[in-house]
This record gives C-alpha cells, sequence and structure tokens, in this order.
C-alpha cells in the first residue's frame, strides 16, 4: 500500500508531450546529429527513468545527469544506455562509472593522474568526455596547453578513452550573438588543436539546439524544451515547432465554507474578506513547492481563475471562490483546465525567476502520475 496514491495533489506527467518535443527536434536537426536527453534533477522534477525510457523511445541515444548518484539511480532501470555525467565527479567514482558504463567529464590532468592507478582493475574501459571552458567560467580546460595535458593523460592510460569533448554556451538563449560566436570560435579552435577529433563533440543546450545550426556537431543536449518549456523568450519566439508542456499540478477542494465580511484567512490574518465570501481549502503548501511568495496566484477551477488568499501554509492554502463548490471539485494550479490554461511561466514570472526553476521546486513529496 506504500505505493498507493491517497492525496489529491499530483503533478501529471504528460509523455506524449515529450515525445513530441523530442521526434520534431529530430526532424529540426540534420539526420546524423544525436540527441542527448537531459534527465538530470530527476528529469527537471518530471520523473528521471520514466522520462529517460520515454525519450529513448523517441530517438534520444545518450542519457545526460548531473551526478553520480542520479546516474547509478537510472542504471538500476535503464541497463545498456550512455549515460554521462555533466559535473565533476570524484576520483573514487571511476572505477564505478566503468562497471556501469556511465561517461564521465574530465577537464584536469591531475585527475586523470589520480585515477590512472585504478585503471588496470577496471572491469571495462572508462569513457570520457573533456569539457572545455569556452567562456561559462564554469567548470573546463580554458587553455590548448591544458586540454593537451588532460588529452595526452588520458590516451597513456589503458582504460581510458576519450569518447567526447564538449562546452556549454552561457548566453545561446539571448538575441545578442556575439558571446555565442566567441565561444564557437574557442571551442572549434580548441578542439583543431587535438591530434584527432574525439567520437562525439557536442556543444548545444536547448538553445542552441533550436535556433542555431552552427551548434549542432555530432550531438546536442536537450534540456527544457524536452519537457516543453522554452528557455527564454527570445527562444519562444523563434521557436522552430511548437512546444508541448508536460507538467500539469492538480488538485481538489478538501473544504469549502462561507466566510463573513471582516473574517480573516489564514496565519497572521493577513487576508481580510471584504464581503461574505466562499473560501475553499487546498491540500498543497509550501513544503510541496507551493511557494509562500506565490499568495495571490490564481488557479482554475471549471476553467474560472480563483486567486489563493491569506499565506500560503506547509501543506495546505486557501482559495476565494466565486461560488459554492463541492468538495472533490478538481482545482489546475498548472496546466490546462476548460480551455483556460496557467503556464510554468506565470508562476516563474512571479517568483521573478526562471521556467527551469518552477517543476525542479515541486516537492517529492508530490506524487508523479503519468499518462
Ligand atoms: N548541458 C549542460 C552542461 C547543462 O548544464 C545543461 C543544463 O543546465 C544542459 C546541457 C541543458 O540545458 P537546457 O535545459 O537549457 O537544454
Amino acid at each position: 500500500q506504500e505505493n498507493e496514491i491517497f492525496r489529491p495533489t499530483k503533478a501529471i506527467i504528460d509523455l506524449s508531450a515529450i515525445r513530441h518535443n523530442i521526434v520534431n527536434l529530430r526532424k529540426h536537426l540534420h539526420s546524423d546529429v544525436s540527441v542527448i536527453a537531459v534527465v538530470k534533477a530527476n528529469a527537471y522534477g518530471h520523473g528521471d527513468v520514466q522520462v529517460a525510457k520515454e525519450a529513448l523511445k523517441a530517438g534520444a541515444t545518450i542519457l545526460a545527469v548531473a551526478t553520480p548518484e542520479e546516474a547509478l539511480h537510472l542504471r538500476q532501470e535503464i541497463p545498456h544506455t550512455p549515460i554521462m555525467i555533466l559535473g565533476a565527479s570524484p576520483i573514487v567514482f571511476a572505477p564505478i562509472a566503468a562497471k556501469e558504463a556511465i561517461i564521465l567529464t574530465v577537464f584536469s590532468e591531475d585527475w586523470v593522474r589520480k585515477v590512472s592507478p585504478l585503471a588496470k582493475d577496471f572491469e571495462q574501459p572508462l569513457k570520457v568526455h573533456i569539457k572545455v571552458d569556452s567562456g561559462m567560467n564554469r567548470i573546463g580546460v580554458r587553455q590548448e596547453k591544458e586540454l593537451q595535458a588532460v588529452y595526452d593523460a588520458a590516451k597513456m592510460v589503458n582504460n581510458i578513452e576519450v569518447d567526447g569533448i564538449f562546452t556549454h554556451f552561457a548566453t545561446a538563449d539571448e538575441e545578442n550573438q556575439e558571446q555565442y560566436e566567441m565561444q564557437l570560435a574557442i571551442f572549434q579552435k580548441m578542439i583543431a588543436s587535438l591530434p584527432e577529433k574525439p567520437r562525439l563533440v557536442h556543444a548545444a543546450n536547448t538553445a542552441a539546439a533550436l535556433v542555431k545550426e552552427s551548434a549542432q556537431f555530432d550531438a546536442v543536449r536537450f534540456g527544457i524544451s524536452m519537457y516543453g518549456l522554452a528557455p527564454s523568450t527570445y527562444i519562444e519566439e523563434n521557436l522552430p515547432y511548437p512546444l508541448k508542456e508536460a507538467l500539469a499540478l492538480e488538485s481538489e477542494l478538501v473544504h469549502v465554507k462561507k466566510i463573513q465580511k471582516g473574517d480573516r484567512v489564514g496565519y497572521g490574518g493577513t487576508y481580510i474578506a471584504k464581503e461574505d465570501e466562499w473560501i475553499g481549502t487546498l491540500p498543497i503548501g509550501y513544503a510541496d513547492g507551493l511557494l509562500r511568495c506565490l499568495s495571490g496566484q490564481e488557479v482554475l477551477i471549471e476553467g474560472v481563475r480563483v486567486p489563493i488568499v491569506g499565506r500560503i501554509c506547509m501543506d495546505q492554502c486557501m482559495v476565494r471562490l466565486p461560488k459554492k463548490y463541492e468538495i472533490g471539485e478538481k482545482v489546475t494550479l498548472i496546466g490546462k483546465q476548460h480551455g483556460n490554461e496557467i503556464h510554468i511561466q506565470e508562476w516563474a514570472e512571479r517568483l521573478q525567476t526562471i521556467v527551469y526553476e518552477i517543476p525542479c521546486m515541486i516537492s517529492e513529496r508530490v506524487p508523479r502520475v503519468y499518462k
């Protein structure tokens, strides 16, 4: 019974939307370009295993995550597909990565030298992709000399295979091309300085994959738009195909009552009824990711927008209803209802953040249900 869902609050993930977003990306890309599905952070909150399986069915051939734990979690359910860790991995993880066919990101000669004595015991060669820092200044080698040193050190170890080289753009989602062009030129120069091109060269994130043909190389790393969200307004206005949002957040009314003019609602009594009003209670709060500063945000009931009133509690919140509703009435916090819609973008604007953060902050307590 542990896995049974009793709570009416759920994130509904539409896997066919994920499929649509990938299938159309593949049509948009040159036919020999591979798709790396970025499923880090529990697939941006959508559920790593389910999204990964759907992405592979839709034609992605590599999965990318951020941490060793995320890679191992996926590996339990997905035995054969290459899984790449985009961030830095500790040296002690290298033998496990080799055994589990997990590709590691490398950018330090010292790291390779420290892994080298362990390599003779690897069950199979460890595949690595060298990260080039072409201008983001996060991780990666910044100079040809450094690149050469990492490459040579890796090449000297029998059980390490330099399978790829990659970089990451800081501004591919912006209209101004300046930094993008500069990063691209640096990356190309770095690749050209190697004695031979590694098998898989990749640079593009979603933004570059959708609007910059010059960034396609051998593969693209497709994250945010796999989930149907545009990385920025600029990309949204220049999309090569319409995206489908995969996540909806739904709940239902668990209590409805009429309060009198002057009655106060919630902690601190911050909301005061201006007249006699119907108030509904929803079983969702800030511990689910409905952050307190989303007070005032609207939700949909029968396709009509109604506001969250008073302070959002840890597990519950209150909404002002236009009329009496029955217990169990469906409430949509994100998604479509009766022809009306609340986009993730609306939450992002209210919270002064980017769409990426919204599905990531819907906490583990909210069950993900797939359709
Ligand atoms: N590649 C790297 C190295 C990343 O860190 C990320 C995400 O932050 C991505 C690709 C995917 O980016 P996006 O979600 O914009 O496609």
